[in-house]
C-alpha cells in the first residue's frame, strides 16, 4: 500500500479495539491481572505483555508498530528523545574493547557520547570523512563492531555514499547504524539500503509541531531488534504515552506536510544561492551541496532543513543583523515543526568539515509550513537591512 494509505490506517489496532478513531494516550505505570497465574504468565511473555507501563505501553506500541510499517524493519523500540535512541543504540551494540567508527559531520551530542562516554566504557572510536565511501574499508579493524552514519550531517549537510559504506562494512561482518532523522523514512529507504539500525528524532518532523521529545530505534533483523530492546529498557528511558500519542497524530499528517517543506525549502534555498554575500548554500537537493550526487542518487525526497554558509569577508554582526530582522524565523533550536527557523553554526565540531569548507559565517535554515511568497519577502528584506550594515 501507498505510504499515504499506511500512514493513515496503521497504527491503530488499539484505536479499533475501542470502536474510535483515535485511542486516548494510555496513562499506564500498573497493569492489573486477573490472578497470580495470569501475572506469572505475563511476566514469562517479557515485552509483549507490557506487564508495566515501563516496559511497554498499548499507545507507544501503536506508534513502534507504524514506524516499522513505514521502514520496512523488522520492529521498532520508542525511547524519550532522539539522543536517547543514539546513546540507548550505543550502550547496547557495543562492548568493551570493541572499535567504532563515526561519521564526522554527526550530532554534536552523538560526536559528544563518541569521543568522552564511550572511551570511558572500554570502546574506542574515530572518526571518518563523510565522503569516505569505499574507503571506509582501509578504516575497518577486526574488533570495529559498528559504524555509525548521519546522512545528510547535522550541521554541514554533506551527503554520504551509504551503500559504499554498507558495502565496505558487510565485508567484514560490522553493523551499520543511521541517524534518518533528517530524511524520515519517507525520503530515505535505510533498510533497503542495507542499513541494520536506524535512529529517528521523532521531536521533528514526525511530531511536527514542536512540542514532543520522542525517539525512535528502528531495527531490520529480530537479533539487531532484541539486543537494543532489552539494553535501551535497562537504562529506563521510556517515552510518555502523550508523546507517542502527539508522534502519531504527527504521523498522519507527515507526508503531507513534508511535501510542502520540501518545495519551500527548495524555493528558499535557491533565492539564498542569487545573494552576493552568500558562499555556498549546503542543502542535499542543489549541486552546490558535498555528496549531492548520492541525494539524487538514493533519497526520494529532501528535508527543509539547510546550511547557509556565507562569504569569508562577510562578518557576524551582518548576518546577525539578518537574522535578526526576520520576522517570520524563530531564532532557536530544534526543526522540524510548522514553523521557520533560523540558527548560527559554527562547523568546528567537525574539524575535517571545516578545513575543506572555507567560508564565513554558517547559519541553519529550517523551513516550516508559512507560505512560500511570504518567506521570501521576509528574507528579501532582512538582506536588505544586513547590507546597510555590513
Ligand atoms: C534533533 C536531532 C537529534 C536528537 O533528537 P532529540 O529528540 O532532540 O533528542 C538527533 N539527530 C539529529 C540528526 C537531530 O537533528
Amino acid at each position: 500500500m501507498d505510504i499515504d494509505t499506511r500512514l493513515s490506517h496503521g497504527g491503530r489496532r488499539f484505536a479499533e479495539s475501542l470502536n474510535v478513531v483515535n485511542a486516548p494516550p494510555m496513562r499506564q505505570t500498573t497493569r492489573l491481572f486477573p490472578t497470580m497465574d495470569a501475572l506469572r504468565d505475563a511476566e514469562e511473555d517479557g515485552f509483549a505483555s507490557m506487564v508495566y507501563g515501563r516496559l511497554g505501553n498499548p499507545t507507544v506500541r501503536e506508534l513502534e508498530g507504524l514506524h516499522t510499517e513505514l521502514e520496512g524493519g523488522f520492529d521498532t523500540v520508542a525511547v524519550a528523545s532522539g539522543l536517547a535512541a543514539i546513546s540507548g543504540v550505543l550502550f547496547a551494540l557495543l562492548d568493551a574493547g570493541d572499535h567504532a567508527l563515526f561519521v564526522d559531520n554527526c550530532f554534536g551530542p552523538t560526536r559528544t557520547f563518541a569521543s568522552r562516554e564511550l572511551p570511558r566504557l572500554g570502546v574506542l572510536t574515530e572518526f571518518f570523512a563523510p565522503d569516505v565511501g569505499a574507503g571506509l574499508a582501509d578504516l575497518l579493524k577486526p574488533e570495529t563492531k559498528l559504524v555509525f552514519v548521519e546522512s545528510p550531517g547535522t550541521g554541514s549537510f554533506e551527503v554520504a555514499d551509504v551503500p559504499a559504506i554498507v558495502a565496505a562494512a558487510k565485508e567484514v561482518g560490522t553493523l551499520v547504524v543511521l541517524d534518518n532523522t533528517w530524511a524520515t523514512p519517507l525520503f530515505f529507504d535505510a533498510f533497503g539500503h542495507g542499513v541494520d539500525v536506524t535512529i529517528h528524532s521523532g521531536s521533528k518532523y514526525l511530531g511536527g509541531h514542536s512540542d514532543a521529545l520522542i525517539g525512535l530505534i528502528g531495527a531490520r533483523t529480530k537479533d539487531a531488534w532484541d539486543r537494543v530492546r532489552r539494553r535501551a529498557q535497562l537504562l529506563g528511558g521510556c517515552p510518555g504515552s502523550e508523546e507517542a500519542w502527539l508522534a502519531l497524530r504527527g504521523a498522519r499528517t507527515l507526508r503531507l506536510r513534508l511535501r510542502q517543506h520540501e518545495a519551500s525549502g527548495l524555493a528558499v534555498a535557491r533565492w539564498f544561492q542569487e545573494q552576493p554575500t552568500v558562499h555556498s548554500v549546503l542543502h542535499p537537493a542543489l549541486p552546490s551541496c558535498p555528496g549531492h550526487e548520492f541525494w539524487r542518487r538514493d533519497f526520494t525526497g529532501a528535508g527543509s532543513l539547510f546550511g547557509v554558509a556565507f562569504k569569508p569577508d562577510v562578518p557576524w554582526s551582518a548576518v546577525d543583523a539578518f537574522c535578526d530582522a526576520l520576522e517570520l524565523f524563530g531564532i532557536g533550536h530544534s526543526w522540524g515543526g510548522y514553523e521557520s527557523l533560523i540558527a548560527a553554526r559554527t562547523l568546528t565540531t567537525c574539524p575535517r568539515v571545516a578545513r575543506a569548507l572555507p567560508t564565513g559565517p554558517v547559519v541553519r535554515i529550517y523551513i516550516g509550513l508559512e507560505a512560500v511568497d511570504d518567506l521570501l519577502t521576509d528574507v528579501d528584506q532582512a538582506m536588505a537591512r544586513m547590507s546597510v550594515t555590513a
